[in-house]
């Protein structure tokens, strides 16, 4: 092992021939006993990131990852590529937890999962100090190292021991790993485990594959199964809504349409939950309808579609949501309806809970970020990004906007009223107060800071509150405005504002929300045959293939996906592979896997030709 290099294992354990982004430097810099902070969008390959360093460098690789489902799930699949892995958690009995610790110190393991708390305890901590001096340690990797985050949904406060690991093994590198991108989060993981001189590898946010929609509802279970018809017939999938009755009602209406559909939200007992979540990985085509209790640690790579019945709280989450689509890299769908119903209700959600008002008031600008993108009319790819403050050019080809191009208004001189009331009065008031200015209203806030003085008081008659509300959001959304959490959600202008402020630039926006008709989905639906999976539904081979691979997966009490995923047995599909040789070409099919399945699929590929023949 000590002489080959990260190529090789890529090629031969993983059955991979090159690495993808920013793999192979951290690969490099990791094997070199640096520390790293990886941050990259779901799907990304972050696993590879400290696997390929653990299997080449000496010693075993300690994981620290916050979900039993996820250890599993990564256990399973490892030990698919004949790497010696376990994991140590709470599932494990006394006895089965001590034969992990013994094959640990016979120095057979290569990597081992283990949940937080039980890293933290003073007997692992001495374990971990046995074995760095009999076998060594290989690096420590912190998986969802967001976890250590206070202020995001999946703060775990063991994860801020585990600074412990860098004091008492100074010298074991260590990675941090994250699809959390925003600053905050990212800054909170340095500090809070100590990451100030490791370097950092920041990945692209975009997710290619996804194709992202945005629906006004009009009668959203309709659309839904208009939708799933049209595009989904035989995937899996998630489907959200806000409320545990939603969820139940909309999966029982699914079920009665002959949707292999489940239920799934905090609310259900925890065996009914396993069994729903169970299903959904292990068997194909199963359509979950969850609140967002249902997510982190679903690493299944072949959900086909995310949609949302329902609006996410903001775009973080949505972001979040939607990533657990393809990550595999095959074509996925995002998809969502909303209506100002939802808006109203979110906002009154919002305002009743008992959240502080300075949370609150944070909360509600992250709901506008959101209705700022779904009333956008630009490339969905790009609004994004910017939220996430990286660049893309736009013009993706793909998303709803750029496929059909909505019906628009020139906003210019509309837009130049509310930059310019934004302006004069300072660059820290939130939309309300604004909009109250432009319509010439006078509130004790108004007068308070004197604004009936301002030359934008009372010009904006011509439109609605919320029609100027839709402005607003629409502003922001393009990047004209910025939205300034310290301040409390006042709004502020960016560079990009002064061209339009000085005449320069014009702006165009979607016509008022409600106006809009639909985009006829009939129209679109011949054209979304989407090119991978097209030709697989018609040919029966396709079938044949994954019978086989859920044969194989049924007897090991593993997903099917842990044997093949679907990109790998597309691609013997369309190659036919005759021989070994050929075979162990495709991608995502190492030594191992060849070893363990290759004639069991040849047999089937030959059967099929044979077959074809007669
Ligand atoms: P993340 O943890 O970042 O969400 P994973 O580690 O689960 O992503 O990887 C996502 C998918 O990409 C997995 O199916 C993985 O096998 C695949 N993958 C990772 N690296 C490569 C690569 N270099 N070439 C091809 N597929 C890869
Ligand atoms: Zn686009």
């Amino acid at each position: 092992m000590s002489n080959s290099s990260a190529r090789q294992i890529l090629l031969d354990v993983f059955g991979y021939a090159a690495f993808r982004g920013g793999q192979q430097a951290i690969v490099e810099h990791v094997v070199g006993g640096g520390d790293a902070l990886v941050l990259m969008p779901t799907g990304g390959g972050k696993s590879l990131c400290y696997q390929l360093p653990a299997l080449l460098r000496p010693g075993v690789g300690i994981v620290v990852s916050p979900l039993i489902a996820l250890m599993q799930n990564q256990v399973e699949a490892l030990n698919q590529l004949g790497v010696q892995a376990e994991f140590l958690n709470s599932s494990l009995d006394a006895s089965a937890a001590r034969e992990v610790s013994s094959r640990l110190l016979r120095g057979e393991l290569k990597l081992l999962y283990v949940a937080p708390e039980r890293l933290l305890m003073e007997g692992f901590l001495s374990l971990l100090q046995r074995l760095q001096e009999s076998h060594g340690l290989a690096l420590f990797a912190i998986d969802e190292a967001h976890c250590v985050s206070q202020w995001g949904h999946d703060f775990r406060p063991e994860y801020r021991g585990l600074t412990v690991l860098h004091q008492r093994f100074p010298e074991v590198p260590r990675i941090a790993l994250t699809a959390t991108a925003d600053a905050p989060t990212r800054g909170e993981i340095v500090e809070r485990l100590a990451l100030e001189t490791a370097q950092q590898f920041v990945a692209s946010f975009d997710r290619p594959n996804i194709r992202y929609r945005v629906a006004l509802k009009a009668n959203a279970r309709q659309q839904l199964q208009a939708f799933l018809e049209a595009e989904h017939a035989n995937d899996a999938g998630i489907v959200y809504c806000l409320s545990r009755k939603k969820v139940e009602e909309t999966a029982a209406w699914l079920q009665e349409r002959g949707w292999d559909a489940l239920p799934y939200h905090a609310g259900l007992d925890a065996a009914t939950r396993n069994n729903n979540q169970r299903r959904f990985l292990r068997e194909e085509g199963v359509v979950m309808v969850a609140t967002v209790a249902f997510g982190m640690g679903i690493d299944k790579p072949n959900v086909r579609f995310v949609a949302h019945l329902d609006l996410p709280k903001s775009m973080e989450g949505y972001y979040q949501e939607t990533g657990r689509a393809g990550r595999d890299g095959l074509p996925a769908n995002a998809w969502m309806t909303y209506g100002l119903g939802d808006v109203v209700s979110m906002r009154q959600m919002l305002d009743s809970g008992d959240a502080p008002e300075e949370r609150k008031r944070v909360e509600r600008q992250k709901l506008d970020a959101l209705l700022g993108f779904c009333e956008s009319t630009a490339c969905r790819h790009q609004t994004i990004l910017r939220y996430f403050g990286e660049a893309h050019p736009g013009d993706c080809g793909q998303c709803d906007n750029c496929l059909n191009p909505v019906d628009t208004w020139n906003a210019t001189a509309a837009a130049r009223m509310a930059l310019s009331c934004v302006y004069r009065s300072g660059q820290r008031f939130g939309v309300g107060h604004l909009v109250d200015v432009l319509l010439g209203k006078n509130t004790p806030q108004t007068e308070k800071f004197q604004h009936q003085q301002l030359s934008t008081f009372g010009i904006g008659k011509e439109l609605t509150q919320a029609q100027w509300g839709s402005v607003y959001r629409q502003l922001v959304a393009a990047g004209l405005l910025q939205v300034q959490m310290e301040a409390y959600g006042g709004l502020s202008l960016t560079e990009e504002a002064r061209p339009v402020l000085r005449g320069e630039r014009e702006v165009w926006l979607r016509r008022d929300a409600a106006a809009v008709k639909r985009t006829s989905s009939r129209a679109e639906r011949g054209a979304r045959a989407r090119e991978a999976f097209a030709g697989a539904n018609e040919d029966p081979l396709w079938q044949v293939l994954k019978a086989k691979r859920m044969e194989l997966a049924r007897e090991q009490g593993v997903p099917p996906y842990v044997i093949f995923h679907d990109s790998t047995l597309l691609e013997i599909l369309n190659q036919r592979p005759a021989s070994l040789t050929e075979l162990g070409r495709i991608s995502g099919i190492g030594q191992a896997k060849l070893a363990r399945y290759g004639d069991a699929f040849l047999k089937v590929v030959e059967e099929a030709a044979n077959g074809g023949r007669r």
